[in-house]
Parts: C-alpha cells; sequence; structure tokens
C-alpha cells in the first residue's frame, strides 16, 4: 500500500452563517453556526487515506476539546496519528462569517499549529519510510523546511501547496519536487496574471508543476516535457471548499501508485470533481471506490 506523509495544519473551523457581516460595534444575529474540523494538513491526510493510502500525519493539537476532536475526525477516516501530538493550550481555530451572498471573512489562530516549528524526535523516520511527503504553509515555515529537507534526504517525493499564498524561502524551493498553486497562488507567486506563464516561470524553481484551474481542470508542466492540461470532469458544483486539497491528496497517492502523470492527474480531477458535488470540506472527500467509479465513468 502506498505510504503518505503529511506535515501540517489541524484547525477547527467555526463558521457563522449571517446575512450580513456586522460592522465595527455592530451586533447582529446570525442563522445557524458549525463546528468543522479543517485544516490544509488534516484535510489533505483525510482525501489521501480515503483515496486508499496509509497516512501518517505529523503536527499538533491543543489539549481542549477541539483537540480531541480533530483526533478523532482523523482516526475515523483511517489516518495514523501517532505523530499527531498534543500540546499545552488551544487547538488551531478558523473564526468564519459566512454571509449571504456567498462572501466570507476569516480569522484563524494558529493556536497549536503554530507550535510545529520543528521536527520532532521520530518524524523524520516516518517521512523516511513514506512514498510521498503532503507539505502546505499553514504550520511555521522552518518546520515546512525541515520536512523538505528530510524527506530530500531519503529520496521521498515533496509535494508543496503553497498556501496561504505567501513568497518562498529558496531552501524550501531547493526541497520541493512538485509544486501544486491554485491560479491565485500561480499569479501571486510569479506576478504573472496568465496560469501557463505563471507555471513556466514556476517551473524555473522546481521539476514539476502542476497549477489547478477549479472546473477549468489543472495544467502540468515538467522539465523537458510537453505541457498536459487535464480536463476537469463537468459536474455541478455546490461547494468547492476542500477541492484542492483533495486534489493534493489524491494526486499524492496516484503519483505513489506509480500511475502515469496523465493518468494520476486524472484521477485526481475525479476526486475533487467528487467533492465539489457534496457540502461540507472533508465529509465531502470521495473513497477509493467512488473515484474509480467517476474515474472510469
Ligand atoms: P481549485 O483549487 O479551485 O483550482 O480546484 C482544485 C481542483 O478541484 C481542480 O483542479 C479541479 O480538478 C477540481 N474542481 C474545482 N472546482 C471544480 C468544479 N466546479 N467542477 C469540477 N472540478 C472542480
Amino acid at each position: 500500500m502506498t505510504h503518505i506523509a503529511v506535515l501540517g495544519s489541524l484547525n477547527m473551523d467555526l463558521v457563522t452563517y449571517v446575512a450580513r457581516a456586522p460592522q465595527r460595534g455592530e451586533t447582529v444575529t446570525g442563522r445557524e453556526f458549525r463546528t468543522v474540523p479543517g485544516g490544509k494538513g488534516s484535510n489533505q491526510a483525510i482525501a489521501a487515506a480515503r483515496a486508499g493510502a496509509t497516512v501518517s500525519m505529523i503536527g499538533a493539537v491543543g489539549n481542549d476539546a477541539f483537540g480531541q476532536r480533530l483526533r478523532d475526525t482523523l482516526e475515523h477516516s483511517g489516518v495514523d496519528t501517532d505523530s499527531l501530538r498534543t500540546v499545552e493550550g488551544p487547538s488551531g481555530t478558523a473564526h468564519i462569517v459566512v454571509d449571504d451572498e456567498g462572501g466570507n471573512a476569516i480569522v484563524v489562530i494558529p493556536g497549536a499549529n503554530g507550535t510545529v516549528d520543528h521536527l520532532s524526535p521520530g518524524d523524520e523516520g516516518v517521512i523516511a519510510s513514506a512514498d510521498a511527503l503532503l507539505l502546505q504553509l499553514e504550520i511555521p515555515q522552518a518546520a515546512v523546511v525541515a520536512g523538505a529537507e528530510a524527506a530530500r534526504r531519503h529520496g521521498v517525493r515533496t509535494i508543496l501547496t503553497p498556501s496561504p499564498a505567501q513568497s518562498l524561502p529558496p531552501e524550501l524551493l531547493a526541497a520541493t519536487d512538485l509544486l501544486v498553486p491554485n491560479e491565485y497562488e500561480a499569479v501571486v507567486l510569479t506576478d504573472r496574471a496568465d496560469p501557463r506563464d505563471a507555471a513556466a516561470a514556476l517551473l524555473d524553481l522546481v521539476p514539476e508543476v502542476v497549477v489547478t484551474l477549479g472546473a477549468a481542470g489543472c495544467l502540468y508542466l515538467s522539465r523537458g516535457a510537453e505541457p498536459l492540461v487535464v480536463p476537469a470532469p463537468q459536474v455541478t458544483a455546490v461547494d468547492s471548499t476542500g477541492a484542492g486539497d483533495t486534489f493534493a491528496g489524491a494526486l499524492a497517492v496516484a503519483l505513489g501508485e506509480e500511475k502515469p502523470v496523465r493518468e494520476a492527474l486524472s484521477w485526481a480531477a475525479a476526486a475533487a470533481a467528487i467533492s465539489v458535488q457534496r457540502a461540507g470540506t472533508s465529509a465531502a472527500m470521495p473513497y477509493r471506490p467512488e473515484i474509480e467509479a467517476q474515474y472510469s465513468a
């Protein structure tokens, strides 16, 4: 079985639904409140586990009720949490206000994620035993760099989702095999408006790039090969939250299984297309048989 390690964040999303977000000093009555387990690290771990890999999550939660629920959520999808630490203090939270026009405003408090600024004893061994390491940027950059460099030392493929968008230090780029930005992140990283130009510019920094393009699918570039455009299945999207994480998790599994690149991208696109047709983030992520059914359809 393919083994994927994920080094990254876990957040409890505290989501408030309200007709109109309050102004400063104003109190408004909202309609609904939900707590939704999330964080890009956790989301990608769940996507990869449901897609059929053995997954190890490296990160931290707080010693609060949210921490226990975040851990339980991973375990419920079969993710190994032996490398998930529980630290003093609160878990990471994201405070999200969604208005009736679908707009949102978000405050993220890193909490326990902020303590993940280095690798802990045992983490390098877990990374070394994986077929790929999935990374994002919701924990301190120092740990992301340390994780990528550990993977590189052991010949493990590193797949980085550069989110939230920020400039990437040269040592991180040097240890990244595959960069998977969305269109917005590709533009921020390169200052090029066209995704094709952005992908080409990113290829100067890392050997392989996939720019995800929402309903338009994705664009893959690698050094010395022809660019690939892989369309997304035509579906009716109801909630695209977490589509990028579903895509990244499934792609890591497919590449770990040594599927050819075009097939791996189509497989990941199939997984993401299922997730956008359902409400929720990790709850919307498909299990392997569903991906197989969509892929061969
Ligand atoms: P994004 O982060 O929006 O670029 O989406 C990531 C991936 O999810 C895309 O590359 C698609 O494979 C898939 N996806 C996102 N939105 C849709 C959609 N409306 N229909 C089908 N697939 C989608």
